[in-house]
């Protein structure tokens, strides 16, 4: 047997006839056997003004009462979602930049690449994020891509990372050191490595 509450809530989808059979049955079932809800049917289902009006009002809860069962589930589906998100970033998006003691870097040239090498050694797991650098804008105000930016963050370890995690390695060609302004900057929490053509290789 539905609840009177209930039985009350779906009386205007009722009226309309809205709802599924079932719950048409039901609805029936339930106004036989209560006093208080077949009252409140009556004069729902009463016309006491003019049939457009009573079914443009009826149309107007209609739609009230979906908004707000859409609102009401959206805002629990946002909040739902952000608590999510913001369990996801912590584990894995967010981290601390790396301090130097913590890491182990060293250069290597290998053909005509240049390749860095990163290690955490502090058994947290390392999320290197890159962003080019870019130089003075040239004569059609367009700024050219004069190296890369290497940001490595510290994270706690998590069921989502792989558990080796710990090292990066980047790579470029080395004739880019060539240019004299080219640089490849590895930002720690402690400072800035700088890596251009005078000490690529040191
Ligand atoms: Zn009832």
């Amino acid at each position: 047997m539905l609840k009177c509450h209930i039985v009350q809530d779906l009386l205007p989808n009722y009226i309309d006839g809205l709802v599924s059979k079932e719950t048409e049955a039901e609805i029936q079932q339930h106004l036989q056997e209560c006093k208080a809800c077949q009252a409140i049917y009556t004069q729902m289902s009463t016309p006491t003004d003019a049939p457009s009006t009573i079914a443009d009002r009826r149309e107007i809860d209609f739609l009230r009462k979906i908004r707000r069962r859409f609102t009401e589930k959206l805002l629990l589906s946002v909040a739902g979602i952000v608590l999510v998100l913001a369990i996801v970033a912590y584990f894995i998006a967010i981290g601390s930049p790396v301090n130097q003691n913590h890491l182990v870097y060293k250069t290597e040239v290998k053909g005509d690449l240049w390749q860095l090498d990163l290690e955490l050694t502090n058994n947290k797991a390392l999320l290197v994020r890159t962003e080019p650098l870019y130089g003075e804008a040239n004569a059609n105000g367009i700024r050219p891509v004069i190296g890369t930016l290497l940001k490595p963050y510290q994270l706690v370890p998590s069921p989502l990372l792989e558990a080796e995690n710990k090292s990066f390695m980047y790579g470029t060609q080395l004739d880019s050191f060539e240019r004299e302004d080219y640089k490849i900057i590895l930002r720690l929490d402690d400072g800035d490595v700088t890596f251009t053509g005078d000490n690529f290789n040191q």
